[in-house]
């Protein structure tokens, strides 16, 4: 049997409930995901919310995972793990939240389902998702060709404090 494996990246966040506590227990569940192995963990960040402002910050990493999962398999995967924790999904978008786990990038793939847009559309223009990314990934670029390590000097850093080595 051949398997193909692929380099996704996953972003991390958490603000509720000792984010730090469940953003490293996050990595740990990650880290048991069949079919997969963590390359590189970045730091973690401390951000202030998107969206909503009446509620805590978050804290933030990004990592990398060798995986021959599908796409659709690892975000099944991620979103158990998110369930696992005690995610609640709420009508208010960008609420405050337990974990949150996206699927960022996956190998060169561009997928536009229902369940799944990759690479993530938000991910160009989030602060919390660019400065973790080039800090394990530097020379990582997106499927259309950007530069991590550009769109990364280029976003203006509004609040974010790098916390700790993971
Ligand atoms: P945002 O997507 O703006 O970061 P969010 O992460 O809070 O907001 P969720 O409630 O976690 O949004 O996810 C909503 C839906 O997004 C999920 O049910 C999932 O099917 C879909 N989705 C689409 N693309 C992705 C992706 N790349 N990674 C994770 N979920 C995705
Ligand atoms: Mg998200
Ligand atoms: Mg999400």
């Amino acid at each position: 049997m051949t398997t193909t494996s692929t380099i996704a990246y996953i972003g991390l966040g958490s603000n509720l409930s000792e984010p730090i506590e469940q953003v490293k227990n996050a990595i740990k569940a990650i880290r048991k995901i069949t079919q997969s192995s963590i390359l590189s963990v970045s730091s973690l960040y401390l951000s202030k919310p998107m969206g909503p402002q009446d509620q805590d910050n978050y804290i933030n990493a990004v990592l990398s995972l060798e995986t021959s999962l599908s796409p659709i398999e690892l975000l099944d995967a991620l979103q158990a793990i998110e369930n696992e924790f005690g995610r609640v999904r709420k009508e208010n978008r960008w609420g405050a939240r337990i974990l949150d786990l996206d699927i960022l990038l996956f190998g060169n793939q561009v997928i536009n389902s229902e369940r799944l847009v990759i690479p993530h559309y938000g991910m160009t223009e989030r602060e919390f998702v660019l400065i973790p990314l080039a800090e394990i990934s530097p020379l990582l670029q997106l499927p259309n060709g950007q530069n991590i390590s550009s769109l990364s000097q280029n976003i203006s850093v509004n609040s974010m404090i790098k916390l700790s080595e993971y």
